[in-house]
C-alpha cells in the first residue's frame, strides 16, 4: 500500500469535512505544486523505472529500502496519469513489460535495444536469436496492450566507451528491419549522431507508418527542424532545458510535436540549469533528501522521478508564452495519438 493513502486515511478520519488533497496534508509546504497538478495530465514518455535506483540501489550497492510504490504515488499525485517505461536491451524490456503488467493503465513499456548496449547483443552467443527474442517480445506484448513503442533505438557518438559506432549502427539498422513488421511507433535516442541517423533512418520511413519520438532532445535548432520535417515529435526532458541553446530550440518546436517526459531517474532540472531561472521551490512536488538519509516519503537528491514532469511542463510553458494547463493538454494529446493509449 502506499503510504501516502495511509496518511490520508488518517487525515480523513479526523478531518472528514475538509475536502482536501491527500498530498496537502503529508506534504504541506507544498501546496503550490499541488494547486498544478490539479489542472494537469501527463504522461512521461521516458521514465526508466526498471533502474535498481528505484530499488534503492546505487553503483551496484544498497544505500536505502525500496521505495518503488512511493515513486508511483508522488507521480499519480502529481497528476501523471501514464508512463512508458524503457526497454533498453531484451532482460530490461522484459522488466518493464513485467511493471505494465502489473500497473495496468498506469505504467507501459517499449522494447527494444539501446545503442549503449549494442554490445548486449554482439556478445551474445547467438546476435540473431537476441534480435528474434526482441522481434517476438514485442509482437506479443505489442497484442496484450502493455508495449505501445519500439526503442529505445538509436545512435549515441557522446558515449562510445559503451559501445563502437559501428557495432550501434548495425544493430540500428537491424532493429529498424523489425520495426517495418511491427507497426509500432518509434522510441528514438539520437546523440551526437545527427548526419549517420538521419541517413540510416529517413530512406526507411515510408515502412515506418506510425513515426515516432526523438526522445531527451538535446540537438541543435537545425536538427530539430530537420526532425519536425521527417514528421518527428521531439521528447523533452530536463536534459533538453540545461543550455540557453536548448531552451532557445524548445521554444522552436512546433506545438503539435511535443512530448514531455522525464528520463527518470537521469535528467532532472538542476541549480546551475539555465532552465531553474524558470522554477522556483514550490515546483518541487516533495522534499528531498541525500539517498544516505533516506526517509520513506520524501525524495532521494539527485534520482529523478516521473512526478519531476511538472517542472518540466512549467519550463516549457513560459519559454511558449502559455498557461502551464494548456502546454499538458497538448503534450497529452500528442502522447495519446501517437502511443495509442486509452484515455
Ligand atoms: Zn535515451
Amino acid at each position: 500500500m502506499f503510504s501516502v493513502q495511509h496518511c490520508f486515511r488518517f487525515w480523513a478520519a479526523k478531518q472528514s469535512f475538509i475536502s482536501v488533497r491527500p498530498s496537502l496534508f503529508c506534504y504541506r509546504n507544498f501546496v503550490m505544486a499541488e494547486q498544478i497538478s490539479e489542472e494537469c495530465r501527463y504522461i512521461d514518455i521516458g521514465a526508466n523505472l526498471t533502474d535498481p535506483m528505484f530499488k534503492g540501489f546505487y553503483h551496484g550497492k544498497q544505500s536505502h529500502e525500496e521505495d518503488f510504490d512511493e515513486v508511483l504515488q508522488r507521480a499519480v499525485n502529481q497528476g501523471v496519469k501514464k508512463m512508458l517505461v524503457t526497454g533498453s536491451n531484451l532482460d530490461e524490456s522484459r522488466l518493464a513489460i513485467k511493471l505494465a503488467e502489473e500497473h495496468k493503465s498506469l505504467l507501459y513499456a517499449t522494447v527494444g535495444v539501446h545503442p549503449c548496449h549494442a554490445l548486449d547483443v554482439e556478445n551474445f552467443p547467438d546476435p540473431e536469436q537476441y534480435m528474434t527474442e526482441i522481434e517476438e517480445l514485442a509482437k506479443d506484448a505489442k497484442a496484450a496492450g502493455t508495449v505501445k513503442a519500439f526503442g529505445e533505438i538509436g545512435l549515441d557518438y557522446a558515449r562510445l566507451h559503451y559501445a563502437p559506432a559501428d557495432i550501434q549502427r548495425k544493430y540500428f539498422i537491424r532493429q529498424l528491419d523489425i520495426a517495418e513488421k511491427l507497426h509500432l511507433p518509434l522510441f528514438l535516442h539520437m546523440r551526437d549522431c545527427f548526419d549517420d541517423f538521419r541517413n540510416i533512418l529517413i530512406p526507411r520511413l515510408p515502412n515506418l507508418p506510425k513515426g515516432g519520438v526523438v526522445h531527451s532532445f538535446t540537438g541543435t535548432m537545425q536538427e530539430m527542424h530537420s526532425l519536425v520535417s521527417y514528421g518527428f515529435s521531439i521528447g523533452i526532458n530536463g536534459c533538453s532545458l540545461k543550455t540557453e541553446e536548448g531552451l532557445q530550440v524548445v521554444k522552436s518546436i512546433p506545438l503539435d510535436r511535443i512530448m514531455l517526459e522525464t528520463d527518470a531517474p537521469w535528467c532532472e532540472i538542476r541549480p546551475s540549469h539555465a532552465s531553474s531561472k524558470y522554477l522556483d521551490k514550490t515546483d518541487s512536488a516533495v522534499e528531498s533528501v541525500k539517498k544516505e538519509k533516506f526517509v520513506k516519503g520524501k525524495m532521494v537528491r539527485g534520482r529523478c522521478e516521473p512526478c519531476a514532469i511538472s517542472q518540466v511542463a512549467r519550463v516549457v510553458a513560459q519559454l511558449k508564452d502559455m498557461e502551464v494547463t494548456e502546454l499538458c493538454e497538448i503534450a497529452w494529446r500528442n502522447s495519446i495519438q501517437m502511443f495509442s493509449f486509452d484515455e
